[in-house]
């Protein structure tokens, strides 16, 4: 569907917060549900395994390479993409376009694949991108350390694709850095540009 078509079917916001693993997303994300719980938290599906302290249906649906491949065929995702050469991670379709007809403000994080296939289906004015900076892959090696659980092949691939991201991140509406251990100021920043673009609506 051309985006000049849908235009007048949304009223909602879809704030897709990207950046490179270890960059904040989740931490962001988590800490403007507490404060805003109105808005739209959509859960992705994923094939990765479940990590100490997870639960499924909390950032993801965890699910089977099969069960995966059978949504795919049942057109159930807006995206989805291999990520870190290794995993899929996708958006259902019915969880992203059903708040934003209603006219929600969504909030998702997705990998710079799914930034840049969401921005060909959702029409621009209903689509803002906030990118997480760090400060250097030295500083974001060392945050993906300290979550544990992480090999050097995993590190590499992670690395990898960050400096992907990187490059790509002037493509975002806006760019917030995460200071290390100023995780604060970051999300009273992404907050704002999410209150300042929620007035905009009306
Ligand atoms: P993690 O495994 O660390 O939770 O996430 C790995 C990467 O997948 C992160 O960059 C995260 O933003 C991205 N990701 C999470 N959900 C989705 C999704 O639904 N679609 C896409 N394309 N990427 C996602």
């Amino acid at each position: 569907m051309e985006n000049e078509e849908q235009k007048s079917e949304y009223s909602g916001k879809l704030f897709l917060i990207v950046g490179p693993s270890g960059s904040g997303k989740g931490t962001v994300i988590e800490k403007i549900k507490g404060k805003y719980p109105g808005f739209a938290y959509p859960i992705s599906y994923t094939t990765r395994e479940i990590r100490e302290g997870e639960k499924d249906g909390g950032s993801y649906h965890y699910v089977s390479r099969e069960e995966f491949e059978r949504m795919i065929k049942d057109g159930d995702f807006l995206e989805y993409a291999v990520v870190h050469s290794d995993n899929y991670y996708g958006t259902s379709k019915k969880d992203i376009m059903e708040p934003l007809k209603a006219g929600a403000v969504v909030v998702r994080e997705v990998d710079i694949q799914g930034f840049n296939s969401i921005r060909n289906l959702v029409p621009k004015e209903n689509l803002i991108s906030i990118f997480m900076k760090v400060s250097d892959l030295e500083d974001l090696k060392g945050r993906i350390l300290r979550r544990g659980q992480i090999s050097e092949e995993e590190l590499e691939k992670r690395l990898d694709s960050a400096k992907k991201e990187i490059a790509q991140s002037g493509e975002c509406n806006y760019q917030v850095e995460n200071k290390w251990g100023e995780i604060g100021d970051c999300v009273a920043n992404v907050e704002k540009i999410i209150l300042a673009e929620i007035k905009k609506m009306y």
